[in-house]
Order: structure tokens, then sequence, then C-alpha cells
């Protein structure tokens, strides 16, 4: 028997000496003498047994499904410097360091991190740690047992990216794939906040297809949700990575610019009314050359204190009206930040 195999008998009595208390005297002497019982115990549950000598920092023990889990034989674990040179390089510090003072700390823990198989893989395990303090209270060594959590993480990962998924939903209008209201309404606040903070201007663009109702009459709805995804894949392609395009509702769509001043903001617009009508989306009850359009309502301004962005909203709103009365088809802005 080498090293590990004598003390891991010793460790087994030593095991269930600290968990549990025999009922009977006749009990304890039997499963005492026989360490077989021990080592049965140990070796056929999927927890893996350890043993760490608190003065030398060396294993006095591990359990032999340790190579069934990671390839790496129990007479190759030495030091807990085995230990943490196995874990992955982004989980060593912090599991190190928690471990260790929790340990001076004389306190049980655990701690999960991924460990590094003989193969080259990672696989998550749970270490949980009791402290075995002497007479004085000084501590002795560690034994512990690791669990193979890889499944478990699996789940939990599944269910974060699900997560974070369903998230991202509920901020996409299901027709157009762009921000749906409640993203607007979010993009907003936070952009207001910010353009408040920085005294920065902020413009808004509110887009309302033209006669869209004889488009929908003419063509029918299931074609009338076909130009929706069309208009807003066009203003999607006509803005910057940090502005926002959203589903106002209906026919209606909105853009918000961040730092964006009352002219970058009107070339916005006007470069999103060249798209669509680039685009050629036929509507032969328009009069504007028998295809879709839009109009436009754009507002600018920097923020203060007292402003409140629904009146804001509600101006640029006006805007858009303005851009209806004046004939479609056009742009209509207003500028709050001059
Ligand atoms: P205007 O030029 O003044 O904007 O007139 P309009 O016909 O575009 O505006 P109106 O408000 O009279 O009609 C809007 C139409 O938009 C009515 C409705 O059938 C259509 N609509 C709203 N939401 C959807 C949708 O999700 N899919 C489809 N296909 N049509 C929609
Ligand atoms: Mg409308
Ligand atoms: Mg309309």
């Amino acid at each position: 028997m080498n090293r590990i195999d004598n003390n891991h008998i010793a460790l087994g009595a030593d095991f269930l000496r600290h968990d549990t208390a025999p009922a009977a005297a006749g009990v304890e002497s039997y499963m005492e003498h026989d360490a077989a019982v021990y080592r049965t115990l140990l070796e056929s549950t999927k927890a893996i047994p350890w043993k760490i000598e608190w003065a030398s920092m060396e294993f006095a023990y591990i359990g032999p499904q340790i190579e069934t889990l990671l390839g790496w034989a129990p007479s190759s674990w030495k030091t807990v410097q085995d230990w943490a040179a196995r874990m992955h390089p982004d989980d060593r510090d912090k599991v190190v360091e928690f471990c260790v003072a929790q340990s001076k700390a004389g306190t049980d823990h655990e701690a999960d991190y991924r460990a590094l198989t003989s193969r080259g893989e990672y696989v998550w395990l749970r270490d949980v740690v009791h402290v075995v303090r002497d007479a004085n209270g000084d501590v002795q060594s560690l034994v512990g047992f690791m669990f193979d959590i890889s499944e478990r993480k699996k789940a939990e990962e599944k269910v974060a990216a699900l997560q974070r998924e369903l998230e991202a939903l509920s901020f996409k209008d299901g027709l157009t794939g762009v921000g749906n209201r409640r993203a607007f309404d979010t993009t907003l606040q936070r952009e207001w906040a910010g353009a408040l903070r920085h005294a920065a201007p902020l413009s808004l663009i509110m887009v309302d297809i033209d006669f869209f109702k004889s488009y929908n009459d003419y063509y029918g709805h299931v074609q009338g949700d076909e130009c929706l995804k069309r208009v807003a894949g066009v203003l999607g392609s006509a803005v910057r990575p940090g502005d926002f395009v959203g589903r106002f509702g209906g026919e209606e769509f909105a853009l918000i610019l961040p730092n964006t001043g009352a002219d970058a903001a009107r070339q916005v617009a006007e470069r999103c009314r060249d798209r669509i009508a680039a685009e050629e989306i036929a509507h032969e009850r328009s009069p504007f050359r028998q295809t879709v359009t839009a109009s436009f309502g754009v507002g600018t301004t920097i923020p203060a204190e007292a402003d409140d962005p629904v009146a804001f909203v509600n101006l640029v709103d006006t805007q858009l009206y303005r851009a209806k009365d004046n004939g479609r088809d056009c742009i209509a802005a207003v500028n709050r930040a001059a």
C-alpha cells in the first residue's frame, strides 16, 4: 500500500468521527475496526473526499474517483499547489484567496471553480471544506468533498441565457424587430438623464407612414406588415450605432438621437426620407409617385431640470402633425436647444 492508501483508511475513521455520533458503543467499535466499511463508503459515493494537512499543505488523501472525473491519478495530488495549478486561471486567484482566508479563520466554507482535466478540458466543481482543529483550537487539517456540478452549471447557464433572451425579446417589436414602445420609454428616460447631466443636445424624430390605411385597404394586412418591416429596416440603416429606432405603435416609428443637434437631426430625417423613397415600395393609392412615403416630426432640446420628457415627445408629435398638414412626405422641425 502506498502512502495515500494507508492514509485514506485512517481518514475514513476520521470523517465519521467528526460527522456522526454513533448511538451505540458497539457500533462504533465495529466500524472503527472495519476500515473497509469506510473505504467502501467514501469511494462509492460520487462526492470525492480529500484531506490536506494544514502544516505542510500536502494532500494526505484524495479519493480515487478524482481520476475518473479529471483524469489525474490520486498520487499526482501532492500539495495545494497541484490543486491551484489545476484550476481555471480565471477562477484561481479568487478561489485560492477565499479558501486560504476562510481556512485561516477556521471557517467551514465552499467554493465553485473550474478544474482542469488531463484532456485539457474544464469541469465545474464545488469544493465543500471543513476545517479540523486540534484541542488548542489551532487548524490541523482541512477535509472536504469535491462535487461535480457541471450539469448544474450547464442548466444554470441555460436558464441565464434564456433569461437574457427573454429580456431582449421584451424590448423588441415582434413584427419589425426594432425596439418596442417599452424600449422607447426606457431609452428616452436614460438618454434624457444623460443629456441633462452633460447639458448635451438630444433629438427625437417621429415617423409616420403616409396613407397607410389605404395601403392596407388596397394590398391587405399581410403585405401591410411586410411594408412596416421594410420601413423599419430602412430607418435602422439610416442611423448611427448609438441611436435608437423603435416602433411607437401602428405605422409610427420613433428615433432617439443622443448628442445630436438640430442640424444633424434634420439630416438624419432627410436621409430616412431619401432612403424610404429609394426603396420604392409600390403604393397605388399614394399621390407621391405611387410609392410609400412618410412624414417626419423632428425636435431637439438640451434638457433642463424643470423640463418634462413627455412634454418633449408631445412637442415632436406636434411637428409630425405639422408635416402631415403641410402635405405629407416632408419634415417639420423644432429646435429648443438654440
Ligand atoms: P396619414 O397619411 O395621415 O398618416 O394616414 P394613414 O392612413 O397612414 O393613418 P391612419 O391613422 O388613418 O391609419 C393607420 C393605419 O395603419 C390603420 C391601420 O390599418 C394600419 N396599421 C396599424 N398597425 C398596423 C399593423 O401592425 N399592421 C398593418 N398591416 N397595418 C397596421
Ligand atoms: Mg399614424
Ligand atoms: Mg400614417
